[in-house]
Formats: C-alpha cells, sequence, structure tokens
C-alpha cells in the first residue's frame, strides 16, 4: 500500500512512466495454481469465454508453456488481455545458479523467488524416469547440526503454487529438450527413409517429472497444508497425473504432522530423517528429539505404514565417528526389526561450516553389512549431484555466502 500511495504522488494518470509499470506488475494477478473452476473465475472477471480457462489451463498443466504468446490456439485479442491483467509464477521465477553433475544425470536450480527470497530443487534423472526434489521452506528452524539449510533458521513457508512451479519448471525444459531431441530424430529417421513407429506410451508421460520428492530444505510437516495442497495439484488427472505412490515426503520426526498425514489417507511415501539411535547424541545432531524422542517417532511412522501399506524409509546420514559405530548398527537394527521398513545410509555431505566428515569406505561396508545380516533392508544412496553442492541447503548457503562477501 505504502508503494501505491507514492507512486500515484509522483506519476499521477501518466500511462507508461516506469513507476507505473511496475504498479500495474504488482496489481496482476498470478494464477499459476489455480484450479480450473478459480481460473474460470478469475479470467472471467476479465471478460474471457470459459473455453479459454479450459485451454490456459492445459497451456500451463499439460504442456508446460507458461507464456501467453505462445499459446497459439487463444486469440490475439485474449493474449493481450491476459497480458494485461495476468502473471503466471514460474515466469516471475529468476534462475540464479544452474549446476549440472559431471555425469549428466543431476540438475540443480538455485531459483530467485519474486520477493527476492531463494530456493533449490534438484532433478534427477533415473531409469525410470525423472525426480524432482523440492524444499518446503525457505531456511529451516529445525537446526541439524550437519545441514546447511537451517544455518540461518527459517525465513518463511513455501506457498504451494512455488511448490507445483518448481516441478513445471523442470517439465519446460524437459519438454524443450525433449523436443528438440525428437525434431532431431525425426530429421535422422527420414534421411535414412525408415519409416518410425510410435511407441509411445501415453500414459507415462515420458517428457514430464513422475516422482517427487520433499525432501528439499525446510520441514514439510510444518508447512502441511502447501506441501499437501501442491502434491493434491500435481496428482490431477488434468495436471501431472502423478500417483501419490510416486511422492515421498520426508520429516525430521513431527509427529503430529505423521498423524494428520495418516489421517488424509493417501499413499504417500513416508520417509524419516532419523540419523541417530541414541537419544544423547541424536539430541545432540536434531535438537527436534527434544520434543519428539525417536522411539515415539517411530512407533508413529509405524503405525502411518500400518495404515496405508506403504514402507517407511530411515534415512541415517553417515557421520564419521558419531553414528557409524558397530553398536550403532546393531542399535539401529534392533529399533527396526520386524518392521514395514528400509533405511538409506546417507554418506554425508560435508558441509564446511560444521566440520562434519563422511565415513571411510570400509566404515560404511561394515555398518550396511551389519544391517544385511540382521535383515533389515538398506541401501547406500547413490552419490547423485556430490560434485554440484546437491545436499540441502549448500548451494543456497553458498550463494549467500558469496552475496555478503561482494
Ligand atoms: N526436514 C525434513 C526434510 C528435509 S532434509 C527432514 O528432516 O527429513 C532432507 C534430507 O537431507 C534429510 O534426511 C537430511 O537429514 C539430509 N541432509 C541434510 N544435510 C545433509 C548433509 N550434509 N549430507 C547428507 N544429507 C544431508
Amino acid at each position: 500500500a505504502i508503494e501505491v500511495t507514492a507512486r500515484s504522488d509522483s506519476s499521477p494518470g501518466v500511462g507508461a512512466s516506469p513507476t507505473n509499470l511496475v504498479f500495474e506488475e504488482l496489481m496482476k494477478i498470478d494464477i499459476f495454481g489455480l484450479t480450473i473452476e478459480a481460473l474460470t473465475e478469475a479470467l472471467a472477471s476479465k471478460g474471457l469465454k470459459k473455453f479459454r480457462a479450459k485451454q490456459v489451463f492445459q497451456w500451463l498443466y499439460q504442456k508446460s508453456v507458461f507464456d501467453f504468446a505462445a499459446m497459439h490456439n487463444l486469440s490475439k485479442a485474449d493474449i493481450a488481455l491476459l497480458e494485461e491483467h495476468f502473471t503466471v509464477l514460474p515466469r516471475q521465477i529468476t534462475i540464479l545458479r544452474e549446476q549440472n553433475s559431471s555425469d549428466g544425470m543431476t540438475s540443480k536450480l538455485l531459483l530467485g523467488l519474486p520477493d527476492g527470497n531463494s530456493v533449490e530443487t534438484v532433478l534427477m534423472h533415473h531409469d525410470y524416469g525423472y525426480s524432482v526434489c523440492v524444499s518446503s521452506q525457505v531456511g529451516c528452524d529445525m537446526h541439524c547440526a550437519f545441514c546447511a539449510s537451517g544455518l540461518k533458521g527459517a525465513v518463511r513457508n513455501l506457498t504451494a503454487p512455488e511448490i507445483i512451479a518448481r516441478v513445471y519448471l523442470f517439465n519446460e525444459r524437459l519438454r524443450q529438450r525433449n523436443g528438440q531431441a525428437s525434431l532431431k530424430e525425426a530429421q535422422q529417421t527420414q534421411q535414412a527413409g525408415a519409416i518410425k513407429q510410435d511407441k509411445q506410451d501415453k500414459q507415462s508421460r515420458p517428457d514430464m517429472v513422475s516422482r517427487v520428492v520433499v525432501m528439499g530444505s525446510g520441514e514439510p510437516m510444518l508447512n502441511f497444508d502447501a506441501v499437501l495442497g501442491a502434491l493434491d495439484f500435481l496428482h490431477r488427472e488434468d495436471t501431472c497425473f502423478m500417483s501419490y505412490r510416486n511422492m515421498t515426503i520426508s520429516t525430521c520426526g513431527i509427529i503430529p504432522g505423521i498423524k494428520r498425514l495418516e489421517e488424509q489417507g493417501k499413499r504417500i511415501n513416508r520417509a524419516v530423517s532419523l540419523h541417530a539411535v541414541r537419544s544423547d547424541l541424536r539430541t545432540s545432531l536434531m535438537p527436534v528429539n527434544k520434543g519428539f524422542p525417536f522411539v515415539d517417532v517411530i512407533a508413529a511412522a509405524e503405525a502411518y505404514s500400518q495404515a496405508g501399506g506403504r514402507q517407511v524409509t530411515y534415512e541415517y546420514i553417515l557421520l564419521k565417528d558419531k553414528n557409524d559405530s558397530v553398536q550403532d548398527a546393531e542399535l539401529l537394527s534392533n529399533y527396526l526389526r520386524y518392521k514395514h521398513a528400509s533405511v538409506n545410509l546417507i554418506p554425508a555431505n560435508p558441509v564446511p561450516e560444521q566440520g562434519f566428515e563422511r565415513p571411510s569406505k570400509a566404515a560404511i561396508e561394515r555398518f550396511v553389512k551389519i544391517l544385511q545380516k540382521n535383515r533389515i533392508s538398506a541401501t547406500v544412496r547413490k552419490e547423485m549431484g556430490k560434485d554440484i553442492d546437491a545436499a540441502c541447503g549448500q548451494l543456497r548457503a553458498k550463494f549467500a555466502k558469496e552475496q555478503e562477501q561482494k
């Protein structure tokens, strides 16, 4: 409101002064993430017909096209109206940094949000498709000792459209990349005079992200409605059509959140960041353990698993000489024995600020062998993106530090 007064004072009624342009931009409504009903209403308020909303919706969420001008089945007049009154969040986001791992399988983007905050998003290419790791908050208040996200605390919750937009920014890239690839392929095939068979499985939407893991910065259970809202949106048949089974929410152990998710009755995968199975150690690594002791967290997660039939994944960062002993592996096995659970061991990505180290290969193998001997299903996380600061909050922290030094 302050901005508005200052601007109208300085340039009353002038059409295209720079200040008025900013003002007009501020007055626009962002339509990204609106349901089809809400979108229809928003467009109708500016005189656009109902079928236009349907077309715009398809462009946005099935074709990952965010520029009104590129929506070529709209009339010029309607495009002008849309541009005059609305914005589309993915176009308001700037890419501050981009890092691609040397094997080409992982990309990390540092995105600048319209309010000046920045968030990270990681795209991982697996043999079964593309998955995106999104954060749920700007920063984090959990203050886990080994994590870079919480170095400066939480700034704010992300909104559902902000979470959805990150998935769609990658969808847009995949569309552009695959579009070019298939054009090239078609040209080559044509040259060879061969007949190309269309083997595309329409169900799988190969040019779209097929999995989302809410494992980026922030604690998703402290931003429950926005996270669930975003996942529900991606689940819709007229958007990504992503199954809940392809979604995972990770928590440091906020028990009321685990219970609330259970009440929803959706078969979303649950991951729990455990990281230690001795109370004093876990409290020193993860202060949340004081309020929600890990034994209770495991019980809540097991109840979630029983209710929905989904296995719980326990994440366990291996920190040299802290939680990687034989005794720790045996204790962990004891807690998880006979549970519908698996362990994802994460050799720590060292965060220089905190002085944690990664255990030796031998120590990691020893830990895995003990779990296996005890029949606990365990995997060691593939080191995707180690060369691109892909652990939580690392790129954002590095960027902030660079900005400070400037
Ligand atoms: N707050 C939620 C989700 C975000 S954390 C949670 O705690 O589960 C996502 C995962 O990355 C967590 O398991 C977290 O412990 C892990 N992580 C954080 N810092 C890391 C580091 N330096 N190396 C490896 N994993 C890290």
